[in-house]
């Protein structure tokens, strides 16, 4: 099942705040994705145990600086209550930094307080393959997931080194991780930045977004708020163990 991308509020006075053509951009790799993915999940039978979950524990996403954007957008224009808890994090390294990434939600759809706009990594976890050194695509699901019976004829198709893992020719499709990466780089309007952790990330893309917003709208600015917070270049795509 594809769940339905966010709706933005695109009038002028956003238009000056926001990359909208980067944002469009990603939004397509995101729709493509999520069908992608969909078309897998009918192929293989395969699914996330009800009430899993299991992904989002311990895990932070490393995110591009226009999935960030898209994240402060949706937040700030449907839940601007919960930019409160990146606020909360300002000045805080350690929170920064933290273990658990601050829009896990257990008791929220899917567990995550922001589903329908999660980052590249958070959509494909679970359900995306990779190119191995020779070239190959190989799958593996989740440790959490069942192993369906479409899944388990496929081990025996496309049998490889790993105890659940498939190298199927290429009659089986699946979404690949360096496929999708590559394109939301593509997307990015600061393509040369690397990834950073999403709570430091959005924190700086809701305070940008806010700073732009009440310049175009000619309010005063206190001294502190002068400054259009830049991404730092440093970090790198991280991916989680799907073996
Ligand atoms: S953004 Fe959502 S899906 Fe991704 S780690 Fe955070 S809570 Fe989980």
């Amino acid at each position: 099942m594809v769940h339905p991308l966010v709706s933005f509020d695109l009038s002028p006075e956003w238009a000056k705040a926001v990359h909208i053509e980067n944002l469009q951009a990603l939004e397509e790799v995101y729709r493509d994705l999520d069908c992608d993915i969909a078309d897998w999940q009918r192929t293989s039978d395969l699914a996330c145990p009800t009430g899993c979950g299991h992904c989002c524990t311990r895990f932070t996403p490393d995110i591009t600086a226009v999935e960030a954007e898209y994240l402060a957008v949706f937040l700030l224009q449907h839940y601007p209550e919960k930019t409160d808890k990146f606020d909360g994090l300002e000045g805080s390294s350690s929170k920064l930094s933290s273990e658990e990434c601050p829009l896990f939600d257990p008791d929220s759809a899917f567990h995550c307080s922001v589903y329908a706009a999660r980052p590249l990594v958070c959509r494909l976890f679970a359900f995306s393959g990779f190119r191995d050194k020779s070239g190959h695509r190989r799958f593996a699901p989740c440790r959490q997931m069942p192993v369906s019976d479409e899944y388990s004829a496929l081990q025996k198709q496309f049998p490889s080194s790993g105890s659940r893992e498939i190298a199927p020719d290429d009659s089986i499709t699946f979404p690949l991780l360096g496929v999708f990466g590559s394109r939301v780089e593509a997307a990015d309007f600061e393509p040369s930045a690397e990834r950073e952790l999403l709570p430091s990330a959005v924190l700086r893309a809701v305070s940008r977004i806010r700073l732009k917003r009440q310049l175009a709208s000619g309010q005063e600015l206190s001294g502190s708020d002068t400054s259009i917070p830049e991404t730092p270049v440093d970090g790198g795509f991280s991916g989680r163990d799907t073996a």
